[in-house]
C-alpha cells in the first residue's frame, strides 16, 4: 500500500485543473487512547471511486489554471521579500535590494528584435560584413518583428557553438552557486573584513528565476538583498550599501568561471557569464517597485524551454530526432546534447535526460531559505483558508482533540478527469452495491 502524504483536508474540487492527479483510498480517524473508528473517508462514493487533486505543475503550457496559481503564490513569495508581509517585518523594505540579470555568453550571431522609440530596427546590418567560411554573409538588414520565427537563430547554423550552448545550460546552476560564493567574498574584501567576519555582520538572500531566451540558453533574473545576520528580521550595517552590493555583483560576475572536463573528440570549455550584466536598484517609489519586480518574476516562472520551440517532454529512445516536430535550432541543439551526452567525462551533467530542456536541468526558480516564506506555506493557508470558508466542502472533519490519529492511505489511479459513472440512484436500483476500494496492488 502506497501512503501520499497529503495535506490533513484537500478541498474536493481540484480547482480548475486540466489535468488532475486521481487517488484512490480512504482516511479513517481513529480514537488514540480506545483505538475506535471515529470517521472514514473513502474515495469509493466519489464519481468514478476516485478523488481528484490538482496537479499544481508551475508550467502553463501543460496546465494553465495550476500554473495561474503557481504563478500567483511566486509573487507573494517575492512581494513578501521586498516589501514584507508573510511573516517577513515590513522593515524588510529598507534593506539595499537589487534586481540583477546574469546573462550567457555569445555562441555565435542570432537574428534579434530591436526596438528603439517605439520603431522596429535593422537585425544586423553591416556594410562590410564578414563571409563565413560556409559561405554566409553574416548580416541582416531585415526588421524582426516580435513574433518572427528567425528570432534567435544563428546567421549561419554551421558556425554556431551547439556544444558551447548545451554545456552553457547544463553548467549554469552551477555557475550561479559559484557566483554566490563569490559575491560573499567580494563583499568581505570590499568591506575590509574576513568572510567568517561577514557572516556574523551580514547575511546574503536571493530569489531567482531562469528564463529561456529565444537562441535556446538560460539567464537568471534574481533578487538580491543584504540583511542582517539573522534574515529579513535585522537590519544590515550601515556599510552595507546598495553601491557596495551592484559593485561586488558586477566584479562576481567577471569572475566567476567554470571549466568542463575534456574528453576525446571535446576540448574542456571555460564557462562564464554573458558581458552584459544589468543590475537596478529595487525601491518602493519608481522606475523598479517590488510590485513590478514581483509581477515579473511570476510571469517568467511559468514558462519553460518551449519559446525555443522544443518538446514539452523527455526524449525517448524511440524517439527519431528528425521526426520531432521541434524547430531546426532546437533540434542541432537537442542532437548536440545527445551527443556529447553520450561522453563518459560528461555523465554527471545528464545532458541526455535533458536534451528537450537543452541541457538545463536546474529549478526555474529558486530562493535561499531567509529570502521570505515558502510555497509550502503559501499553499497550506490557502488550504486552510478553504475549510474555514466551506466546511461542507472538505472531505472529512477537523479531528476533535489531538489525541485523534489521521490514517490515510492513497494510492495513485491516473491522471485526468474521472470517467463518468452513472448517479449512485441508478446503482441502487439496479441492485448493484457500489465497488468496494480494492485492497494491495493494482488489479
Ligand atoms: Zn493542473
Ligand atoms: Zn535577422
Ligand atoms: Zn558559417
Amino acid at each position: 500500500m502506497t501512503v501520499l502524504p497529503l495535506p490533513a483536508g484537500p478541498v474536493r474540487q481540484a480547482g480548475g485543473c486540466i489535468q488532475p492527479v486521481l487517488l484512490r483510498g480512504r482516511v479513517d480517524h481513529i480514537d488514540g487512547a480506545t483505538g475506535e473508528l471515529l470517521h472514514r473517508y473513502s474515495t469509493v462514493h466519489e464519481p468514478g471511486g476516485v478523488l481528484p487533486v490538482a496537479c499544481k505543475t508551475r508550467r502553463a503550457s501543460r496546465c494553465p489554471p495550476c500554473a495561474e496559481v503557481y504563478s500567483a503564490d511566486t509573487y507573494q513569495l517575492i512581494r513578501a521579500g521586498l516589501s514584507g508581509g508573510k511573516g517577513v517585518p515590513d522593515s524588510v523594505a529598507t534593506h539595499p535590494c537589487v534586481f540583477t540579470t546574469l546573462t550567457a555568453p555569445s555562441f555565435g550571431p542570432v537574428h534579434l528584435s530591436r526596438e528603439k522609440d517605439g520603431h522596429l530596427q535593422r537585425c544586423r546590418p553591416r556594410r562590410r560584413a564578414q563571409i563565413c567560411p560556409h559561405g554566409r554573409r553574416m548580416s541582416c538588414g531585415e526588421r524582426h518583428a516580435r513574433d518572427d520565427d528567425r528570432l534567435g537563430e544563428p546567421l549561419c547554423p554551421d558556425c554556431y557553438d551547439y556544444t558551447g550552448s548545451v554545456l552553457f545550460n547544463a553548467c549554469a546552476p552551477e555557475l550561479w552557486r559559484r557566483f554566490t560564493i563569490t559575491l560573499r567574498r567580494t563583499l568581505a574584501r570590499r568591506a575590509g573584513m574576513t568572510n567568517k567576519a561577514l557572516t556574523a555582520q551580514l547575511r546574503v538572500s536571493f530569489a531567482k528565476v531562469a528564463e529561456y531566451q529565444r537562441r535556446g540558453v538560460v539567464h537568471f533574473h534574481a533578487i538580491i538583498r543584504l540583511d542582517g545576520p539573522t534574515g529579513p528580521g535585522s537590519a544590515p550595517p550601515a556599510w552595507a550599501t546598495i553601491d557596495l552590493l551592484t559593485a561586488a555583483i558586477a566584479q562576481a560576475a567577471d569572475s566567476v568561471h567554470l571549466d568542463t572536463p575534456s574528453a576525446p573528440g571535446l576540448p574542456a570549455h571555460t564557462l562564464r557569464w554573458g558581458r552584459e550584466h544589468d543590475t537596478r536598484p529595487i525601491t518602493t517609489t519608481g522606475e523598479l517597485t517590488d510590485t513590478r519586480v514581483a509581477a515579473y518574476v511570476a510571469k517568467y516562472v511559468t514558462k519553460a524551454a518551449e519559446c525555443t520551440g522544443t518538446l514539452d517532454r523527455r526524449i525517448t529512445a524511440t524517439d527519431r530526432l528528425d521526426d520531432l516536430p521541434v524547430s531546426e535550432h532546437a533540434r542541432r541543439l537537442i542532437a548536440a546534447c545527445l551527443h556529447i551526452g553520450k561522453l563518459p567525462a560528461l555523465d554527471g551533467l545528464r545532458l541526455i535526460a535533458w536534451a528537450h530542456m537543452l541541457g538545463f536541468r536546474g529549478h526555474f526558480s529558486t530562493k535561499s531559505r531567509h529570502y521570505s516564506t515558502t510555497f509550502g506555506a503559501l499553499r497550506a493557508e490557502r488550504a486552510q483558508h478553504q475549510r474555514d470558508h466551506a466546511p461542507t466542502g472538505s472531505l472529512w472533519p477537523e479531528p476533535e482533540d489531538d489525541t485523534t490519529l489521521v490514517l490515510a492511505h492513497w494510492r495513485f489511479a491516473g491522471q485526468g478527469h474521472p470517467p463518468i459513472t452513472p448517479l449512485s440512484g441508478d446503482v441502487i436500483r439496479s441492485g448493484a452495491p457500489p465497488p468496494e476500494p480494492p485492497e494491495g496492488g493494482q488489479p
